[in-house]
């Protein structure tokens, strides 16, 4: 049986108090109650989404991938087996620590630690932010999405889709070559991106307001170089977001708006390029690093490029239509489109 979403993210750091006012005070996540050299938060529901752990390497990272129940979580066990990697059953005490009812580890081909589970706990109480956010956007889409650069996309691609059984959604070759997978809904779970550096470059955490990515890009706006990567929108996911400097070496894409995808009629698709429909300066680079090509910045005016808005119930009104020339386009555009 496949993932079906991203459940948990598990970093190693010493820097847990810098986490601590980052996580809270910047994500506006819920710090719980962590051991002396843990610290965990919490987005919503889940007792715990992100976990800060002192007794990991800097560089460690632990990525946890829910599935729906035993059956499933022994088939995945089974078929990576059968694949030639190594899967430890962990024991109940370390479920217990994850919060799920059961645990299996073993390691992608990059080298990454990989969890997978099921029965994540239900945390007693209501989710309170760290700042006066209106909530993240996860259920069933997930903690939010991960952008792994990987040494051989050779190796790591049949990793993810044919063992873990996410979807290509789109995809992009040579500089770089990209695979944007999906477990669920949301447009893209994990993200591979192959690069001569290897590790996590970003997790996407997003928002269901967009007035909270626009607070959150004035609160990270007030530091020198807390941004790394400017507001932007993706031709993609169509997210629009920033990305921020953590305390570890890995950003945080902080977005809202996020497009779903209907597996029913979704074709995957090659896209001609990633840039953004606008914004998002200094992401090539932030991927590709110094030996980046320029950024290729459309010229004002000549790209033409726009998606409608993916809005949730309840964070929108629809204005009325009271500009003929707007609306005889829009009618244009509509038949041409049936
Ligand atoms: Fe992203």
């Amino acid at each position: 049986m496949s993932v079906q979403a991203l459940g948990y993210l598990r970093i190693g750091s010493d820097k847990l108090d810098d986490w601590s006012s980052f996580a809270t005070g910047w994500l506006g996540m819920q710090a719980t109650d962590g051991a002396n050299a843990s610290r965990a938060f919490r987005m919503d529901d889940r007792r715990q989404r992100l976990i800060v752990d002192r007794e990991l390497p800097d560089t460690e990272r632990c990525f946890g991938w829910e599935l729906a129940d035993a059956a499933a979580l022994d088939a995945l066990a089974e078929r990576l087996e059968q694949a030639g990697v190594a899967v430890r059953r962990e024991p109940a005490a370390l479920a217990d620590q994850r919060f799920v009812r059961e645990l299996i580890s073993f390691a992608d081909p990059a080298g990454n630690r990989l969890e997978a589970f099921h029965g994540a706990h239900v945390a007693d109480e209501p989710f309170r932010p760290g700042r006066g956010i209106a909530g993240f956007r996860t259920g069933t889409l997930g903690m939010g999405h991960v952008v792994l650069m990987v040494p051989q996309m050779e190796t790591a691609l049949p990793f993810y889709r044919d063992l873990l059984g996410l979807r290509i959604s789109d995809y992009i070759r040579g500089h770089p070559t990209a695979y944007f997978l999906r477990a669920n809904a949301r447009h893209h779970s994990v993200a591979l991106f192959e690069t001569p550096k290897q590790g996590l470059h970003h997790l996407m955490m997003e928002l269901f307001v967009l007035d909270d990515v626009g607070a959150g890009y004035d609160i990270a706006l007030g530091e020198a170089d807390r941004v790394a990567v400017t507001l932007g929108r993706h031709p993609n996911d169509l997210v629009t977001s920033f990305y921020m400097r953590t305390p570890s070496n890995f950003l945080v894409e902080y977005g809202w708006g996020g497009r779903e995808i209907d597996d029913a009629t979704w074709q995957p698709s090659e896209m001609t390029s990633v840039s953004s429909f606008w914004g998002h300066k200094g992401l090539i680079r932030s991927v590709a690093g110094d030996a980046a090509p320029p950024e290729q910045v459309t010229p004002p005016g000549s790209g033409g490029r726009h998606a409608p808005l993916q809005v949730a119930e309840g964070t929108y009104q629809q204005v009325s239509g009271v500009c003929p020339w707007w609306d005889a386009l829009a009618e244009r555009s509509r038949a041409s489109a049936a």
